[in-house]
């Protein structure tokens, strides 16, 4: 297994958020002014497919009426920006095409992409103040929304969700939820709550899902998931025992598998024990991290 491997999906965007800019109206007035600058096409929220790996840009002329515009950064020096949906458009976030363009694009793609799209999905759903219900406006290129009648700043969000792999000796255990297509399993994984730290997440999602009590954690990367704004947290957790108590709420299945059931998932091979997540998300790459770690 090779270090390249385990760099999670949605890391790597080759860009410079540019802070000094989105800070200062007349730089972000030049960045949308300029010759170099590009719109990043979308499909909705769908990144377009023009099947070489890279995402799809326009000029600025290609800007929706009335759709305002966010700064993404600088790419080469040359000013990035999306398109917001225009006020009272919905955003359809089911996706049509999202998994299949997914698996073609670059890993420095996908990264920006999944800025793009956060960002996007954010500011069609929080048009209004959470404090006060007054409509609120567009902000620092895009990464602030200001409530004039309040005076509260509302940020694009980020939710912490931790995914986790128990371990005990020479196996770990995965689970899977009734949605899934057959035969997919994948670590449990949990939204983390208000007054908790990473670790305590674990335990408690280990324990309420799978009913095993975590010893300890230790954390191994990170992973943006754009659907809509999680950041996934990834750990692998010692557990006392594998006696596996199952909440069917959660989970239609959960069993520990061997680095052998591993790899062979992993390598995507006929007689594997059940089938992996795909490269980009990170519970592939914790996989990994625990074989590499063996
Ligand atoms: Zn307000």
């Amino acid at each position: 297994v090779s270090d390249a491997a385990i760099i999670p999906g949605f890391t790597g965007a080759a860009i410079d958020r540019a802070d000094a800019i989105r800070n200062d109206r007349d730089r972000l007035v030049e960045a949308r002014t300029a010759l170099s600058a590009r719109l990043l096409r979308l499909d909705g929220l769908d990144p377009e497919d023009d099947g070489t790996g890279n995402l799809v840009w326009g000029s600025l002329a290609e800007v929706p009426e009335g759709a305002e515009l966010a700064f993404l950064g600088l790419v080469d020096n040359k000013p990035r920006w999306v398109a917001l949906a225009p006020p009272g458009a919905r955003v359809d976030a089911r996706s049509r095409t999202v998994w299949r363009v997914l698996s073609t694009l670059a890993p420095d793609q996908m990264a920006l992409y999944a800025a793009a799209r956060s960002l996007v999905d954010w500011h069609a759903r929080h048009r209004f103040c959470a404090n006060c219900g007054a409509p609120t406006d567009i902000a620092k290129g895009g990464w602030q929304r200001d409530c004039s009648v309040c005076g509260a700043q509302h940020f694009p969000r980020t939710d912490p969700v931790v995914i986790m792999l128990a371990e005990q000796g020479d196996a770990v255990l995965v689970g899977r939820q009734p949605a899934w297509p057959s035969g997919n399993f994948s670590a449990l994984a949990g939204f983390v709550e208000p007054g908790e730290s990473i670790e305590e997440a674990v335990a408690r999602e280990l324990f309420e899902e799978a009913g095993v009590r975590a010893t300890s954690v230790r954390y191994t990367a990170s992973q943006p998931w754009p659907f809509p704004s999680s950041l996934m947290i990834a750990c692998i957790a010692t557990v006392e025992d594998r006696a596996i108590t199952l909440d069917t709420t959660e989970l239609e299945a959960a069993k520990w598998v061997t680095a052998d059931d591993v790899r062979a998932a992993l390598d995507g091979s006929p007689d594997a024990s059940f089938t992996a997540p795909p490269p980009f998300a990170i519970a592939n790459s914790l996989f990994r991290h625990w074989l590499a770690g063996l």
